[in-house]
C-alpha cells in the first residue's frame, strides 16, 4: 500500500478509478485505488494497493526458508528481502508494469515496503466417494490471495453438470461421479 502523495502528480488516475489487472509476461498485477487512511478519496490522498503474482522466486522462498518442501512456514517480510532480488524486481517493473503501478512498485521496493507471500495450492486427490460429491472450497481450498476460489468452484459445479447430464440417461450416477 502507497500513499498517493508519493506517486508523481501526472501519473495520479481520476476519481472512482476502480481495480486493473495488467497481464505482464507470465505474471500479472492485481492494482487497485482505495481512500486515504483518513477515509479521504481525494485525488492525491488515497492509497494505490498492489499485489504481483510473481511465479519465478519459488527457489528463494524455498532457500530462505519461506517454503519446506511444498508446505509454506511463513512469509518475507520487506526487510528479509535479498537487496539482488529488489534490484531485479526493480527492473522487471520497468519492463512490465503501466504508471501509476510502476511509480508505486519502485516506491514500494526503495522503502522496502512489501511482503512476498508464498502461493501454495494442491489438486485433491479425493473428489467422490460412491454417490457423495465434493465441489468448491470443500473440495480444495484456494488462498484468498489467488481471488481464484469463486471461479474454480464454477467449474467444479459446471464440470459436475456435464458428467451428470451424459450419464444421467443410462441412469448411472457413480459412474457419472468418478468421471468428474
Ligand atoms: C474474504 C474473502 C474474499 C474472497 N475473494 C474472492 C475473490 O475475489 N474471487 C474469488 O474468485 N473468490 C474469492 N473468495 C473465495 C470464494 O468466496 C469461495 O471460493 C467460494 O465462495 C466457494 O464457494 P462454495 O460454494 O464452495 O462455498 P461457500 O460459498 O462457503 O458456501 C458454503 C455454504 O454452505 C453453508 N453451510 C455450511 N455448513 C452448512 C451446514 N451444516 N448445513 C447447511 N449449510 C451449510 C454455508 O453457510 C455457505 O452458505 C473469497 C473468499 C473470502 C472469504
Amino acid at each position: 500500500m502507497v500513499e498517493e502523495q508519493h506517486i508523481p502528480k501526472q501519473y495520479r488516475l481520476g476519481p472512482n478509478p476502480g481495480v486493473t489487472m495488467p497481464n505482464g509476461m507470465g505474471d500479472f498485477l492485481l492494482g487497485s485505488v482505495v481512500a486515504g487512511a483518513d477515509g479521504s478519496r481525494t485525488v492525491g490522498q488515497r492509497r494505490l494497493g498492489w499485489a504481483w503474482y510473481d511465479n519465478t522466486e519459488n527457489d528463494l522462498l524455498r532457500q530462505l526458508g519461506c517454503v519446506k518442501g511444498n508446505v509454506v512456514q511463513h512469509s518475507l517480510r520487506g526487510a528479509d528481502i535479498p537487496t539482488e532480488t529488489l534490484d531485479n524486481l526493480s527492473n522487471k517493473a520497468n519492463q512490465r508494469w503501466p504508471q501509476p503501478w510502476l511509480a508505486a512498485i519502485q516506491h514500494s521496493i526503495r522503502t522496502r515496503n512489501l511482503v512476498a507471500t508464498p502461493i501454495a495450492e494442491y489438486v485433491p486427490e479425493v473428489l467422490v466417494k460412491e454417490r457423495i460429491a465434493l465441489v468448491g472450497d470443500a473440495a480444495h481450498l484456494p488462498t484468498p490471495l489467488t481471488a481464484s476460489g469463486f471461479n474454480a468452484s464454477l467449474e467444479d459445479a459446471a464440470t459436475l453438470a456435464d458428467c451428470m447430464a451424459k450419464e444421467i440417461q443410462g441412469g448411472d450416477a457413480v459412474k457419472a461421479l468418478l468421471q468428474y
